[in-house]
């Protein structure tokens, strides 16, 4: 792709763009940044900018800066609907985010992991087992460094491990992974996709330029994850936690498997007690990560020695401290319905649920088979509490705390010994906190502040 005395605009200036702006800047580009917030608000970043000559346009888009370019590149927290974005397109001007652009110019080969949920985890402990396995091995995207600045250090020899959103999908056509993974398609960002049916296609273009030496690794329990196989070029292996299948990575009694062709003899990879992790999602995480490090040729041996020596990440049913008998975990990246039904599928019984945040046009009355079987108490917060109350219709017992701080002093009053006090919110954090690593600082420094 060819940059030098090009227009560009990078619309949007999260960590991200401002990568983009940079990189744009060093080929050549004739770059302006575009960003709804205000010039006080990013007072942090301008400098860097202008001193780079980067053009500046702050506190709201001008639909002129953005029809005199002949590229956009978009933030992944910018929806594509945006009037002025949607007037460039309509102008023929072509629109694409950093993962695309970055595509062009990394090195090595791509793994690449997106599903609604369990990314995180799965591309950190895929790039553990490979680092853990000697190979030189890069991991980022959507976590930790952006692709872009992974351009700067990948070599040929690099696997380069992404974590890629259904935003940053959005907009890719020639982003080329090796490996492809989707792990799950449930509902989520519908009020930014609009319908289930547009998140799921912006997930499926993970395989948009794959042919068929490159492998796609599918959830065989998901229907609309096994829907990408119609989208695919690629060779396709899937993994399951239930049953045995034909190419890939599966559970049988006690033990995961890893079939590498249909018709070859399943290769016992490790016991399923040695997973380090917790609940049962995270075996389908595990199943996900181990196909993936196979079919980058890691020894079957070494893939079980990374799993097992893998530490969860944090804020993922992190446990906490156990104060008077009571266990505290930390799921404050449960931020959709689907993670917090995953969080109490993994203890028994006896949850105090602390539940809320920002809605994003959830359904919650999916929480009431599980709530009743294992809650004690939900405990509401944030501004999506009153329509949590009126969806779980008092199926359990609820308490209306206003904040997380005093979610936790309540349930620490009523909690018994050998129960769990669990923050899985199913919201987004942002009415409330800075972040969902924001929100889960608070519940460890709350719980980790009490004497006992
Ligand atoms: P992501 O990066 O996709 O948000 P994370 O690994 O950060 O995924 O996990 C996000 C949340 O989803 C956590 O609350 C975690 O417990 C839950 N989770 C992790 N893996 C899965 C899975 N395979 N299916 C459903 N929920 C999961």
């Amino acid at each position: 792709m060819e940059l030098k005395n090009k227009r560009v605009l990078v619309v949007g200036l999260g960590k991200s763009g401002l990568a983009a702006a940079h990189f744009l800047k060093e080929q050549g580009a004739l770059v302006t940044v575009s960003d709804s917030q205000s010039a006080s608000a990013l007072s942090a970043e301008l400098p860097a900018l202008l001193e780079a000559g980067i053009a500046v346009e702050t506190g709201g888009h001008g639909v002129l800066t953005f029809r005199r370019q002949d590229l956009l590149v978009v933030s992944p927290g910018v929806p594509l609907n945006t009037e002025e974005i949607a007037y460039a397109m309509a102008a023929g001007v072509p629109v694409i985010g950093e993962v695309e652009l970055a595509s062009y110019f990394l090195k090595g080969q791509i793994i690449a992991v997106t599903g609604s949920n369990g990314k995180t985890t799965t591309t950190s402990l895929i790039g553990h087992i490979l680092k853990t396995a000697g190979l030189p091995t890069l991991v980022g995207g959507n976590i930790g460094t952006p692709v872009l600045n992974l351009r700067r250090v990948s070599t040929h020899k690099h696997w380069v491990v992404l974590e890629v959103s259904s935003f940053q999908l959005e907009t890719v056509t020639h982003f080329h992974p090796k490996i492809a993974v989707v792990l799950n398609i449930t509902p989520d960002h519908l009020d930014r996709h609009g319908t289930f049916e547009a998140y799921a296609a912006a997930k499926y273009r993970i395989t948009i330029a794959q042919d068929p030496s490159d492998c796609l690794v599918l959830n065989a329990e998901d229907v609309p994850t096994q829907l990408t196989a119609s989208h695919t070029k690629a060779g396709i292996y899937w993994f399951s936690p239930s049953r045995p299948i034909k190419q890939g990575a599966f559970v049988h009694g006690d033990g995961i498997y890893f079939k590498q062709k249909e018709g070859h003899r399943p290769e016992p990879i490790m016991p399923i007690s040695e997973i380090p992790l917790k609940g049962a999602h995270n075996i389908e995480n595990v199943l996900a990560a181990i196909t993936a490090a196979r079919l980058a040729g890691v020894p079957k041996e070494q893939v079980r020695a990374g799993v097992a020596s893998f530490k969860a990440v944090e804020h993922r049913l992190e446990f906490v401290r156990k104060v008077n008998g009571v266990d505290y975990y930390n799921d404050s990246k449960a931020t959709n319905v689907d993670a917090t039904v995953k969080a109490l599928e993994s203890f028994p019984k006896g949850i105090h649920l602390i539940l809320g945040g920002k809605d994003k046009d959830s359904d919650y009355r999916t929480l009431v088979p599980l709530l009743k079987d294992r809650a004690v108490a939900v405990y509401t917060i944030g501004s999506a509490a009153e329509k949590i109350e009126s969806h779980l219709n008092k199926v359990v017992n609820i308490v209306s705390a206003g904040t997380l701080e005093n979610a936790l002093v309540q349930a620490k009053e009523v909690a018994q010994p050998g129960e769990v006090v669990l923050l899985a919110p199913a919201c987004a954090s942002f009415d409330q906190f800075q972040s969902y690593e924001h929100r889960g600082r608070v519940f460890k420094e709350t719980v980790n502040g009490w004497a006992e």
